[in-house]
């Protein structure tokens, strides 16, 4: 099945202890490939419902693959291991979620579907994932020994952390 068209019920998922998995080519993400220095490849996904998150349906989501970045520090292309494993519950509403505290940092929250876009919740929680500055540990480079100011490097992050600023003055609501 196509990702593209994907929906689930995200409460029925929940309710039935259901498991979904497949594939998402990294090109078919045009948020997150916006961030890459290079769209190849898939991420695998795996989604097993929760039926009681804190007294919420929920489910687990577990996102793997290989994201391809570009060092800050020396332009040269970081592979970046995505492996990452979030508790979600659902939420009945934008204004439910709104209502929560702003610190949950155990277990997040979305507002759930009969008709939930799998792919855009995988995106979101991929991109969300990507470390807010890209560098190597130790740049190989020969030109890695140039200054590095990163106030004069153009931030392809700037989006995200606008998205994650979004996110919680969402929740900062009440
Ligand atoms: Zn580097």
């Amino acid at each position: 099945m196509s990702l593209h068209s994907q929906t689930i019920d995200s409460f029925e998922l929940a309710r039935a202890s259901r498991q979904i998995d497949g594939w998402v080519n990294v090109a078919d993400l045009l948020r997150l490939s916006s961030l890459l220095a290079d769209s190849s490849g898939a991420l695998h996904y795996r989604v097993t419902g929760v039926a009681d998150v804190e007294g919420e349906p929920g489910a687990q989501l577990q996102l793997t693959g290989l994201l391809r970045l570009t060092c800050q520090r020396c332009n040269e292309p970081l592979e970046f291991q995505l492996d990452r494993a979030v508790l979600f519950r659902f939420m009945a509403s934008e204004e439910a979620l709104n209502a929560l505290p702003i610190e949950e940092d155990e277990i997040d929250a979305v507002v759930g579907s009969r008709m939930m876009n799998v792919r855009d919740w995988i995106e979101d929680e991929a991109m969300l994932s990507l470390p807010l500055v890209a560098r190597h540990d130790e740049c190989l480079a020969a030109h890695s020994t140039q200054d590095f100011d990163p106030v004069k490097v153009a931030n392809p992050f700037a989006a995200l952390s606008a998205m994650r600023d979004a996110r919680n003055d969402d929740k900062s609501k009440t």
